[in-house]
């Protein structure tokens, strides 16, 4: 495997980063996670944009252009010979000593990753996945922005560690206030007499394929409503599906034990899953 690790390629027995390096010792970075569908990345400028974004809201400039970072991406892809990947560029802090403060990191480390991928959930995608609420809350607004993609991702991985504790395939996150915010790596929505409802983005991370996939519903003229959401939501929800760049559409048929509709993926869901499938074949920059 080829890894992009500061404006070179190497093999990845030869990509390493220094203990000091702030985004092992305290999280301090920022990634993302994009695919590619037949050799072409997926809505490259949106997760370029997003991971800028996510760097500039914790003080950390990016070393290399945007331009010279959609060129890594690319050119780890082809370097790989991958068709159906997942890709993750990731800029830390960079090395530093023990203390916390950034200004001893002189310059930012930036990685990029790429491995053959195919359909995170396997048969679920037609048995629909089993979720539970979990007790760990979603970082609140009001501290670290959920919008910021940051490599402080501890709140998720206890959600996981909930989920997987209580047998099923993924957590549903609540914000501080009782709001549903998203789930542990994608973003959630339910489906209610025909139609689709999703929270804002101010307490979970704005997805891409939540973007797409509201812009696919709007396109079929599906009603959309953006609205905080509680438990009573979901529980009497006609369908749940979540969103995301490594999940896809994944349908939701079981929520704390609740059924979901009748058990099974919902008309709106498929018809959701079908359309997005045929947007990331057709789509993406070369
Ligand atoms: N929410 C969280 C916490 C995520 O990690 C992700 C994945 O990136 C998403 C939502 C979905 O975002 P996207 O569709 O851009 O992958």
């Amino acid at each position: 495997m080829i890894i992009y690790l500061d404006g070179r390629f190497v093999p990845e027995e030869e990509a390493k980063v220094s203990v000091f390096d702030h985004g092992l010792l305290y999280g301090d970075g920022v990634f993302e996670g994009i695919r590619a569908y037949n050799g072409r990345v997926f809505r490259l400028d949106e997760h370029i944009a997003r991971l800028y974004d996510s760097a500039k809201a914790i003080d950390l400039a990016v070393p290399i252009t945007r331009e010279e970072m959609a060129e890594a991406i690319k050119e780890t892809l082809r370097k790989n010979n991958l068709k159906d990947a997942y890709i993750r560029p990731i800029v830390t802090r960079g090395v530093g000593d023990l203390g916390l403060d950034p200004r001893k990191c002189e310059k930012p480390t930036v990685i990029v990753i790429a491995v053959t991928w195919g359909a995170m959930y396997g048969d679920l995608y037609e048995k629909g996945l089993r979720a539970v609420c979990v007790s760990v809350r979603r970082t609140p607004p009001e501290s670290m922005p959920p919008n910021v993609k940051s490599l402080n991702y501890l709140n998720n991985i206890l959600a996981k560690i909930e989920a997987n504790y209580r047998g099923v395939d993924e957590a549903i996150f609540f914000d501080t206030k009782g709001y549903i915010a998203e789930g542990s790596g994608d973003n959630i929505f339910v489906v209610k007499d025909g139609a689709i409802v999703t929270p804002p983005t101010l307490n979970n991370l704005r997805g891409i394929t939540r973007a797409v996939v509201l812009e696919i519903a709007e396109s079929m003229g599906i009603t959309l409503l953006e609205r905080n959401l509680g438990y009573f939501d979901l529980y009497t929800a006609d369908e749940v599906f979540v969103t995301g760049t490594a999940a896809e559409v994944g349908p939701i048929r079981e929520i704390d034990g609740r059924v979901i509709g009748n058990g099974k993926p919902g008309p709106v869901t498929r018809q959701l899953m079908a359309a997005f499938k045929t947007v990331t074949q057709k789509e993406g920059s070369p």
